[in-house]
């Protein structure tokens, strides 16, 4: 079935009212312009024996049959005019058995799985036919215009903004080359705006009221250690500024105008809306990645490495997760890299980093399951990383090629007509 089919276009409609680009019309990741480079997940992904890596649940329709309910309120799946709430939500929940579990069992990941990757995990698959680019795309220009335009005086004056193309880019049509969506935070609590983000090697900025962008998610961004002296186009970037300096109790919504919101749960420094942000930018890399991006987080980048970082901390992957799953109507435990316990644990010295391999091309992809090993010979990694010859080694991005020495950065993305 068909569903997105049968929906109304109110939501491009509206939109368009917005902003006249109304975005790509494909998902498929070889229609876009990669500007001749081919993408390059086999790479990432190397399709390793596949008997290892079926989910078990993925052969049982019934073991995941669940009730879409208000999940569908909380979706970014678009509504269908004119049917009941009962009917669509009985007609989804066959579809949702149906479908998803057809969709999970076809695309089900080629790759090697690590042994205690979880059979959860749908990192690195193809976008689901469920999930309409466009559509999701224009809710989340109307969802940003409507904020932007509920911030406060106050805070437009202060050059607080929550605009559309802080979440979807400034350029929505050109295709990103990223694997892995790196969440930081910024260990402070003062919030950043578009002209504290200059810059500074990260691609978009969460704060608990303002949203602050530097660059285009397509574009080149640095905000680690291991890609200094780099041109790397791997790893999107987003820093989260805390509400709250340290754990506390939870906090209600104060914000004084409806529409944007400060609420904020017990067990972490950040508010609901800045997971929901998080999420929302997650889901806007994947779509114009055509994949499901492998989340990341910058401690598990940086271990081991000579003054490397612990952020974030008090993040609660678990629920940033359960959103993005929520959002997309996918079952309720999916996850999309790093399990939420290794994400919570600290960087410690001696510990493996298998980003150091990555960046040097000698692994596809990164192991962030189960125990943390330790790093032969001991010690810890320093950077820039280096071959044996002294040259500095450059992810090159794009093509899928490793290259030594450097890379010039690739030319800027034309502009989209009319974007905002
Ligand atoms: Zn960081």
């Amino acid at each position: 079935m068909a569903i997105r089919r049968r929906g109304t276009d109110w939501a491009r409609d509206a939109g368009r009212l917005f902003d006249r680009t109304a975005d790509s019309l494909h998902r498929d990741p070889l229609d876009y312009d990669y500007d001749g480079r081919a993408p390059h997940w086999r790479e990432h992904f190397p399709p390793t024996p596949k008997a290892k890596c079926v989910p078990a649940w993925v052969s049982d329709p019934n073991a995941r049959r669940a009730t879409i309910g208000n999940r569908w309120a909380q979706s970014l799946i678009e509504p269908i005019p004119g049917w009941s709430p009962a009917d669509a939500y009985q007609d989804l929940d066959g579809w949702f058995t149906s479908h998803v579990n057809a969709w999970l069992k076809t695309n089900k990941p080629s790759r090697g799985r690590f042994p205690n990757e979880p059979a959860t995990n749908i990192d690195g698959l193809p976008i689901p036919d469920w999930m309409d680019h466009d559509k999701i795309l224009d809710r989340l220009r109307l969802h940003y215009y409507r904020q932007h335009d509920a911030l406060t005086a106050a805070h437009r004056t202060a050059n607080k903004t929550r605009t559309p193309a802080h979440i979807i880019g400034t350029s929505p049509k050109t295709a990103i080359t990223a694997n892995y969506f790196v969440v930081h935070d910024t260990a402070g609590t003062n919030e950043y705006v578009d002209a504290d983000a200059v810059h500074k090697g990260v691609h978009l900025w969460i704060s608990p009221i303002s949203l602050a962008q530097d660059r285009d998610w397509s574009a080149s961004a640095v905000a680690t250690k291991i890609e200094n002296r780099t041109n790397n186009l791997h790893f999107i970037h987003v820093e989260l500024i805390r509400h709250v300096a340290a754990s506390g109790p939870a906090a209600a919504n104060n914000y004084p105008n409806p529409g944007i919101s400060t609420e904020r749960d017990a067990n972490t420094l950040f508010t609901r809306q800045q997971y929901e942000d998080l999420a929302h930018a997650y889901i806007v890399n994947s779509l114009r990645r055509g994949r499901f991006l492998t989340v990341t987080v910058h401690k598990e980048v940086d271990r081991n490495i000579a003054n490397g970082h612990n952020d974030p901390e008090h993040f609660d992957m678990a629920y940033f997760y359960q959103l993005i799953s929520a959002k997309l109507l996918l079952p309720a435990d999916t996850t999309f890299g790093i399990e939420p316990t290794r994400a919570a644990r600290n960087n410690l010295a001696g510990e493996l980093n298998m980003f150091i391999d990555y960046v040097k091309g000698d692994v596809g992809c990164v192991n962030q399951y189960g125990a943390i090993g330790s790093k032969p010979g001991g010690g810890n990694y320093t950077v820039p990383i280096q071959d044996a010859a002294g040259n500095d080694v450059v992810p090159a991005g794009g093509d899928g090629t490793w290259v030594r020495g450097y890379v010039p950065p690739p030319p800027a993305p034309a502009p989209a007509p009319g974007a905002p």
